[in-house]
């Protein structure tokens, strides 16, 4: 069949249709297989007029063994091989910069798009346990981020785009990638064990492509993934947690960081639309969604601890109340600074004084380790070059600094 009739064959939207992917001004651009949920890989076999159970193959080859190249699929035929090769590829974003940091956490900048691209963040983090069984993979959604919440530095660079389901899958892929480079394709396995949805970007404001990632991080084809150890964090679009609701059984946190509305309008920006009495009763119909094995038990309260801001005694015990009938675990972050920040990380002593009331009060309350500091890749610090930049900087600065401090003390 034809590259485009195939093309056309596939039933797609307007969004989906990003998947396929298109260099500009090429005349035979391929379809990109790696963002393709297993229905519409099995539609788009049918269309070649092979069967349906190609897409299982063709996933476990690229999300369990991190084959790219058609010709070491050896379980299928050499002549559909061939007849990918010319239509399709799995392309995942370009790594255009990758940090591993000596605790074991891992970065990576990738370039999305044409030409110069946009640039965005994936951290992996490992569980802080001896085992290191636990790691953690923090998933961007978007280029930026509209929302402009007042803390974090992803808001401060404004929206550029959404990311596509491949540029999205694509994170997890080359995270996981990343630890079989030097195992033999038949020992490969899957080392990211969680995704949180808390890298660049509002999820929820790129809706259709993140449930389609999501849904083949679950799918046992892909990554198989517990559904309890997949989070999307959101700022609190309401109308998009009700359908998500309908859609995805996931793990759901939100970001509340103000126990009122007054203060949370101010924070997050967004509260302002969707006020914190919303909020709370959406989570509520989030949770009421729940299955036997539902990842619905309870939703995670994020609130990041801004020093004399919003981690007095008194928010405390509003936040209390305004969770009394929402089942949920409560993280507590320490603010992560970025240049220019309007704020500080509230001291240890603070943290723990709220995180006292929290707990008192009957709620499972923890508070998130800061890590991959030496390499910017604390939460909230994604924000690519300006950060690395300064961070430079500030770096330069302090070695000049103490170079004159060696000069003057050896007079
Ligand atoms: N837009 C989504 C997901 C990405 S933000 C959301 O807001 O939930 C992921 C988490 O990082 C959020 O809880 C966010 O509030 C937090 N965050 C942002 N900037 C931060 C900073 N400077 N320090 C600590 N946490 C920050
Ligand atoms: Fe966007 Fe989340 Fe940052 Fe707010 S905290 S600006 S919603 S990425």
């Amino acid at each position: 069949m034809a590259h485009d009739a195939i093309r056309s064959s596939l039933v797609v939207d307007e969004q989906d249709n990003a998947t396929l992917h298109p260099p500009k001004n090429d005349a035979t651009p391929k379809i990109n297989l790696l963002g393709m949920s297993r229905a519409e890989l099995e539609q788009f076999f049918e269309s070649l007029g092979e069967k349906k159970f190609r897409a299982g193959q063709v996933m476990k080859w690229v999300h369990q063994y991190f084959i790219t190249d058609f010709a070491q699929m050896s379980n299928i035929s050499g002549k559909l091989r061939e007849k990918l090769e010319k239509v399709c590829e799995v392309k995942a974003p370009e790594v255009v910069h990758r940090n591993y940091s000596k605790d074991g956490t891992r970065k990576w900048v990738f370039r999305v798009g044409e030409g110069s691209g946009s640039l965005v963040e994936t951290v992996l983090i490992p569980a802080d346990d001896k085992t290191g069984a636990r790691k953690t993979l923090c998933v961007s959604s978007q280029v930026g981020c509209a929302l402009d919440c007042s803390f974090c530095s992803t808001g401060k660079q404004g929206f550029q785009r959404d990311l596509t389901p491949d540029e999205i899958i694509g994170q997890l892929w080359v995270a996981n990638q990343s630890y079989m480079e030097d195992v033999a394709v038949a020992e490969r396995t899957r080392s990211v064990t969680n995704v949180v949805m808390m890298g660049m970007g509002e999820p929820l404001l790129n809706f259709k492509p993140v449930v389609k990632a999501m849904s083949l991080m679950l799918d046992d084809f892909a990554y198989g993934m517990s559904k309890r150890r997949v989070t999307l964090s959101t700022s609190g679009i309401v109308p998009m947690i009700d359908k998500l609701a309908e859609q995805l059984d996931v793990a759901l946190a939100i970001s509340l960081h103000a126990p009122n509305d007054e203060l949370r309008n101010e924070l997050v920006p967004i509260n302002k639309k969707y006020p914190l009495a919303q909020l709370i009763a959406s989570a509520q119909r989030y949770l009421r969604k729940d299955g036997n094995e539902s990842a619905r038990k309870h939703v995670t309260i994020e609130y990041v601890m801004l020093d004399g801001v919003n981690d007095h005694l008194e928010h405390a015990h509003q936040m209390v109340k305004l969770l009394q009938d929402l089942p949920s675990k409560i993280n507590l972050i320490p603010f992560n600074p970025f240049p220019h920040a309007p704020y500080g990380r509230s001291s240890r002593n603070r943290i723990m004084a709220f995180q006292k009331v929290l707990s008192d009060a009957g709620f499972v309350c923890t508070i998130r380790q800061t890590r991959g500091d030496d390499i910017d890749a604390a939460c909230g610090q994604l924000v690519g070059q300006v950060a690395d930049r300064t961070r430079r900087a500030e770096q330069w600065k302090k070695k000049v600094a103490q170079q004159h401090e060696i000069v003057r003390s050896q007079g």
